[in-house]
């Protein structure tokens, strides 16, 4: 028997199970990639459309792992030594946790877990566990690659279209009665012509710039291997050798690679000066990526013109951090690849890797990030160690 301790976010305030705004999702068949969507076996245990990414929404796994004689422990107490997942942790055979409220796997923790032999991220990004320890102890890390992309890629949309037209506060001088047209126009321009850039064009990178395309702005890249001509052609693409070329030449800088060591604060103080004034920065990818305060001066200074992240550290951030009183702010609790419809398919990645992983069939290439003492599949492309 196998112990499952899952760290999911809490409920809604107003109770379990939510009163949805619509009945049931979309059916969608496949990825825009040749990536094939999750593909469990058997009943899903979960309807999808259902809150499945909180507490008493358990990833609809009970019924799979108990009908199997496991146990599963949900918690979202996941932070302090007296949380209940450090106090589970030693019993634990398997983890589970998301990155919009991370279970840190650190070193420390990773020591304490002597039972642990697979750790799943129901989303994509597994920064939120030490890599390096986790290959070293000989834990296997898997993620439900492309589960969330266009989830996000829609929340990079919407952040850049808010930002740049001035939405966010406009709206709430509706709400508050007002109707001061000169205090919402004067900061709100068209996105038609401006140059937007991409740190990262991998599934979600591209899948941006697939859906800015049609708002006719001039879009720009930078990642280590280029695209093929073919999409660079299609898009009309143009790529960047660094990160500092790419930022001095565009209107808005999008965050979409991969948190490890070395891509940890990208963009510093000094990477910010090579900007353009008014430039609007995008991070859905991982805060650790730029320089908190850093990006407080440069929007206080008036150079950044406004900033929209969905992501921040420690996560849940402190009711202090800087970035939720910050000026021009975009910011979101990190929500970006977790609506209904991503969960419902991490949730059915999550059940494919236990079931693979129970059957001890070999789990997806494409959702492993560590494998026998290193980085493996998906992980072996996205993260280094060092
Ligand atoms: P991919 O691996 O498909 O894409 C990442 C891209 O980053 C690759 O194309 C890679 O290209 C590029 N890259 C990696 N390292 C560097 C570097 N040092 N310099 C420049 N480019 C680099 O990942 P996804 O698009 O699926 O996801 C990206 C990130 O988004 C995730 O790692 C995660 O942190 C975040 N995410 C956030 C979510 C949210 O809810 N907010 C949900 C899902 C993901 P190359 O190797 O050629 O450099």
């Amino acid at each position: 028997m196998a112990t499952v301790l899952c760290v999911l976010y809490p409920d809604p305030v107003t109770g379990y199970p939510p009163e949805y705004a619509r009945t049931g999702l979309p059916l969608l068949t496949s990825y825009p990639t040749d990536r094939s969507m999750p593909a469990p076996t058997g009943p899903l245990g979960f309807t999808p459309g259902e809150l499945l990414g909180s507490v008493s929404g358990e990833l609809g796994l009970r019924n799979y792992l108990e009908g199997l004689g496991h146990q599963l422990i949900v918690t979202s107490d996941k932070d302090g030594p007296e949380s209940e997942f450090e106090r589970m942790l030693p019993k634990a055979d398997i983890v589970i946790s998301q990155p919009f409220w991370p279970a840190y796997l650190t070193r420390e923790r990773i020591a304490k877990a002597s039972k642990l032999k697979l750790a799943i991220t129901a989303g994509i990004g597994s920064d939120h566990i030490d890599l390096k320890a986790a290959s070293e102890a000989g834990i296997t890390v898997a993620e439900v690659t492309g589960s969330n992309c266009i989830s996000v890629a829609e929340h990079v949309v919407m952040t850049v279209l808010a930002l740049v037209r001035n939405y966010l506060p406009s709206h709430a001088i509706s709400v508050d009665g007002g109707w001061n047209i000169a205090d919402c126009v004067s900061r709100s321009y068209d996105v038609e012509g401006m140059d937007f850039g991409t740190i990262g064009a991998g599934r979600i990178g591209l899948a941006v710039l697939r859906r800015l395309k049609p708002f006719d702005m001039r879009l720009h890249y930078t990642q280590r291997h280029r695209l093929s001509t073919e999409i660079e052609a299609e898009l009309n693409l143009t790529f960047h050798p660094d990160v500092k070329s790419l930022v001095q030449s565009v209107d808005i800088v999008n965050l979409q690679v991969p948190l490890y060591p070395s891509t940890e604060h990208l963009i510093d103080e000094a990477m910010l000066a090579e900007m353009k004034r008014g430039v609007y920065i995008i991070n859905t990818a991982r805060a650790k990526l730029v320089d908190r305060d850093a990006i407080v001066r440069a929007v206080e200074a008036g150079h950044i013109a406004g900033y929209a992240g969905d992501v921040w550290y420690p996560q849940p951030a402190p009711p202090d951090h800087p970035w939720r009183s910050m000026f021009y702010n975009g910011m979101t609790p990190h929500i970006a690849g977790t609506s209904l419809s991503a969960q419902a398919r991490y949730a059915a990645g999550t059940l494919e890797i236990l079931q693979d992983y129970f059957e001890k069939k070999p789990i997806r290439e494409d959702y492993l990030i560590v494998e026998a003492g290193g980085l493996a599949g998906t992980g072996a492309r996205s993260y280094q160690l060092t």
